[in-house]
C-alpha cells in the first residue's frame, strides 16, 4: 500500500484547525482520517490514534496530557474535538498496578480529564500512555491479522516484519496489553513498531507523518510477505454449476433467499401484536467474496472465528452456512427448511460455546440474542444482518474484509487461527463492548421496511416523512423521473441510509415484482405496503371518456389488485407477517358528482383491501384503509391530483386557490386543514400495530358526517 500523505492537504488541515486546537492535533486529526479512509487499515470505529502535548490549564500552568481518540468516534470522520486531553501522569502511574478491569481504567480516565464532560477516552489508552514518542498509531489492519492468525503466526510475523519491530503474544487488550507493551518497547527501544498476535498493529513517531507512514510501511511488509508465500490466486475455483451467473441468475437468486434468511432471523417477542424484532440485511456479493465462498473446504475455513475480539460484537463467533443444493432452491418449503437448518445448526453451535464458559459471564452482562449476524450463502454471497441498515453495513464490511484475510491465509498455505475460545467469550462478554451497544430505545417502526407507492406525490412524500420519522427504512416508489429522484434526495438527507427510490409501474407486474426483489435484494425484504398511486379525473357519468375511465382503472385498481398481490406472496415467502395500508378517500363513502371515475376505482380499491383482510389475516397480514379528505400540497410537492381536479372545482364554486382550501376546511366538523403529514400520522398508526385491527377504515377529513365508514 501507499502512502496517502500530501503536502497540501496536511497544510490545509493545519489552516482549518491549527489556530484552535494547535498543528499537532491537526496533524493528528489529519493522519488519523488517512487511516480512518482505507478499509484495509480501518474500519468502522476500530483503531485509535494519539498525540501527546503540553496544555495550558485554567491556573496558566503546563499540563503534559495524552490526546487520544474518544470512544464514540470514528477515525475517517473524527474530528479535533474527537482527540480528548487525558492528563498524562496518573495514566502512566497505572502501570503500578498488575491488575486493573476496564471499570477501574474509566474511573481513572475520567478523573484525568481536562474537560468533565469530555466523551470517555478509548480504553486503550494506558496502551498509547506507556508509549514514550508522541504520535501513536494503532489499527487492525488485514494484511497484518493474515500472518498473526495464523498456526506458526508469530514466526512469520517476525520473518515478515524484519529486526525493527517488536512482537507481543496475544494478551487481552487493556491493562494486559499495556504492561505487554510497556515491556516490549523497554527491551528495544529502537523499534519503530509493534505486531500484537491476533490482535493488530502499533507504530508510533515523532511526527504524525512519520507514525503514519511507518503504518503504511509495516501493513506493506506484510502485504509483500504474503504476497510472495502465495502461489496461487485465492479461491480461484468457480462458484457451482447451479449458480452460474447467467445473466441475472445470482441476483435473482439472491432476491429470492434473502426474504427467508430475514424472515428466520427476525426475533420473536412474544407480543402478538408486534411478533417480531426484524433485521435489515446487506449483502456482500463481491465476486472474490462469492469465489471464496465456492472453494473447496470453505466451510471449514470460513465458518471461524473473527480476525479481532473487536469483531465480536458485530459478527458473533463465526457466520451461519446455508449450501443451497438444487433440491433446496426446488420450492419455497424446501428452502424454508434449508435455512431453518443452517440457523439451527449455527444456534447449537453457539449455545455449546455458550456453555462451556457460562462461568466466565460478568454478572451484569446479558448474552446477545443467540442468532448468527452473517449467513454465508455460496453460489450467492454473505447476507450479513443488523438492526438497522447502518448497523448491517458494518457487519458487511467487516465480513468481507474478514473473508479476504483468511482467503490470504489459505493461499499462503496456512492454516487459519484467532484467540481461544476462553478469551473470545470473555471480549464478547466485556461490559464495556455490551455498553457501546446499548442504544437509545428503539423508535417505532425501527426494524420494518416499508415500500410507499405513488411517494413523489404530496400524500405519497409525506407518508414517506412520517414513516423516517418514526425509524422505518422507506422504499419510494413511483414512476421514474425527476419527481422521484429529487425525492429521495431529500428523504436520504433526512434520514442517511434509511431510504431508497425505486422506479415502479403500479399497472405492469413485471414492474411490480421487480420493485419487490430489488427491495429483497437491497434490505432482504419487505413488512409494510402503503398502497398511495392513484389519479383522479373529472367528468360526469354522461360525458365520460371511456378511454380516460379505464386509465384510471388500470391505475386505481389494477394498480392495487398488483400490490396486494406481490405483498401477499411475498410476505408469505418471508414469513414473518406484514401490513398493508391503503390510501383509500372520502368519496368511498362520500362520492360527488363529476367525480364517478375516481369514486368508483377508489371503491373497487377499497373493496379488493377489504377481501385482502380476510384472505391474509391467517398469515398476520393486517390491512387497513386510511380515508383522507383533500390534501392539497405537502412541502414544496403540489397534489397531483388536486392538479387535475382543483381548476374545476374552482371554477364551479367561484373560488380561487386559497378559497378552495378554506372551502374544504369549512365544510368539516373540527374546521381542520388535512395535511399529508395527519395521513402519515394515521399511515404509521397503523403499522405499529398497537391494537389488534384488520379491515378498518380511519378517515382523516377533519369530521364529515356524510363520509362515515359504515
Ligand atoms: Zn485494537
Amino acid at each position: 500500500m501507499e502512502s496517502q500523505w500530501s503536502d497540501a492537504d496536511a497544510g490545509a488541515a493545519v489552516e482549518r484547525w491549527g489556530a484552535e486546537h494547535g498543528e499537532d492535533l491537526a496533524l493528528r486529526t489529519y493522519t488519523s482520517r488517512l487511516l480512518g479512509a482505507d478499509p484495509a487499515l480501518v474500519l468502522h470505529g476500530g483503531g485509535n490514534t494519539s498525540v501527546k502535548r503540553t496544555v495550558t490549564d485554567r491556573y496558566g500552568d503546563d499540563v503534559d496530557v495524552i490526546a487520544i481518540k474518544a470512544s464514540g468516534y470514528d477515525l475517517a470522520t473524527v474530528p479535533p474535538e474527537g482527540h480528548v486531553p487525558v492528563r498524562l501522569e496518573p495514566v502512566r502511574r497505572l502501570r503500578a498496578f498488575d491488575e486493573l478491569d476496564d471499570a477501574a481504567i474509566v474511573n481513572e480516565l475520567r478523573l484525568a480529564l481536562l474537560d468533565h464532560a469530555a466523551p470517555t477516552p478509548s480504553i486503550e489508552t494506558p496502551v498509547h500512555a506507556v508509549v514514550p514518542h508522541r504520535f501513536v498509531d494503532h489499527t487492525h489492519a488485514d494484511a497484518v491479522l493474515a500472518l498473526t492468525n495464523q498456526a506458526g503466526g508469530e514466526d512469520l510475523v517476525r520473518e515478515a516484519m524484519g529486526a525493527d519491530v517488536i512482537v507481543v503474544p496475544y494478551v487481552f487488550p487493556g491493562f494486559e496489553l499495556a504492561h505487554a507493551v510497556a515491556e516490549g518497547l523497554e527491551a528495544q527501544p529502537d523499534a519503530i513498531g509493534m505486531v500484537w498476535l491476533k490482535h493488530g498493529v502499533m507504530t508510533w513517531g515523532a511526527t504524525a507523518r512519520e507514525s503514519y507512514e511507518r503504518m503504511v510501511d509495516l501493513v506493506t511488509r506484510a502485504e509483500d510477505f504474503a504476497a510472495s508465500r502465495s502461489g496461487t490466486t485465492p479461491g480461484a475455483s468457480p462458484p457451482p454449476a447451479w449458480t452460474q451467473d447467467e445473466g441475472s441468475g445470482r441476483a435473482a437468486t439472491l432476491a429470492r433467499v434473502a426474504p427467508v434468511v430475514r424472515g428466520a432471523l427476525a426475533r420473536r417477542t412474544g407480543d402478538p401484536d408486534r411478533p417480531y424484532r426484524r433485521v435489515v440485511l446487506e449483502a456482500v456479493t463481491d465476486a472474490d467474496v462469492v469465489a471464496a465462498l465456492a472453494a473447496p473446504d470453505a466451510q471449514e475455513r470460513l465458518v471461524t472465528p473473527p480476525l479481532t475480539t473487536d469483531h465480536l460484537i458485530r459478527t458473533r463467533l463465526s457466520p451461519a452456512w446455508l449450501e443451497l443444493g438444487p433440491d433446496a432452491l426446488a420450492g419455497d418449503e424446501a428452502l424454508a427448511d434449508a435455512v431453518a437448518d443452517a440457523l439451527d445448526a449455527w444456534t447449537m453451535r453457539y449455545a455449546a460455546y455458550v456453555q462451556r464458559h457460562r462461568d466466565r459471564l460478568p454478572e451484569d452482562v446479558t448474552p446477545f440474542e443467540p442468532s448468527p449476524r452473517i449467513v454465508a450463502v455460496p453460489g450467492v454471497g454473505l447476507l450479513c444482518a443488523g438492526q438497522d441498515a447502518a448497523d448491517a453495513r458494518i457487519v458487511a464490511d467487516i465480513a468481507r474484509q474478514t473473508v479476504r484475510a483468511k482467503t490470504v491465509v489459505t493461499a499462503m498455505g496456512g492454516t487459519y487461527e484467532s484467540v481461544p475460545d476462553d478469551h473470545l467469550f470473555d471480549m464478547e462478554h466485556r461490559p464495556l463492548q455490551h455498553a457501546k451497544l446499548r442504544a437509545a430505545v428503539d423508535p417505532p417502526l425501527a426494524g420494518q421496511v416499508v415500500l410507499v407507492t405513488g411517494a413523489a406525490g404530496a400524500i405519497g412524500s409525506g407518508i414517506c416523512d412520517g414513516l423516517l420519522a418514526d425509524g422505518a427504512h422507506v422504499v419510494a416508489t413511483d414512476l421514474a423521473g425527476d419527481a422521484l429522484d429529487s425525492l429521495v434526495a431529500t428523504l436520504d438527507a433526512e434520514a442517511p441510509g434509511r431510504a431508497v427510490g425505486v422506479p415502479l409501474d403500479v399497472t405492469d407486474p413485471a414492474s411490480v415484482a421487480e420493485a419487490f426483489a430489488a427491495v429483497a435484494r437491497r434490505w432482504g425484504g419487505v413488512d409494510g405496503v402503503v398502497v398511495n398511486a392513484g389519479l383522479a379525473h373529472v367528468s360526469s357519468l354522461a360525458e365520460m371518456d371511456l378511454e380516460a375511465f379505464r386509465r384510471l382503472e388500470r391505475v386505481n385498481v389494477d394498480g392495487t389488485l398488483l400490490l396486494l398481490r406481490q405483498a401477499a406472496n411475498h410476505f408469505a415467502h418471508q414469513g414473518t407477517g406484514g401490513d398493508v395500508v391503503l390510501v383509500s378517500t372520502k368519496n368511498v363513502f362520500a362520492p360527488g358528482a363529476g367525480f364517478g371515475a375516481y369514486s368508483a376505482t377508489k371503491a373497487a380499491a377499497h373493496q379488493l383491501a377489504r377481501i385482502a383482510t380476510l384472505e391474509l389475516a391467517p398469515a398476520d397480514v393486517r390491512v387497513n384503509m386510511v380515508a383522507p379528505d383533500a390534501v392539497f400540497s405537502h412541502e414544496d410537492r403540489p397534489s397531483g391530483l388536486w392538479a387535475e381536479v382543483g381548476p374545476g372545482r374552482m371554477k364551479a364554486r367561484g373560488l380561487d386557490a386559497e378559497g378552495l382550501e378554506a372551502y374544504y376546511r369549512d365544510r368539516n366538523l373540527l374546521k381542520a386543514r388535512i395535511t399529508a403529514t395527519h395521513v402519515a400520522r394515521a399511515v404509521s398508526w397503523f403499522l405499529q400495530r398497537p391494537t389488534p385491527t384488520t379491515g378498518a377504515t380511519l378517515p382523516v377529513d377533519g369530521g364529515l358526517p356524510d363520509a362515515t365508514p359504515r
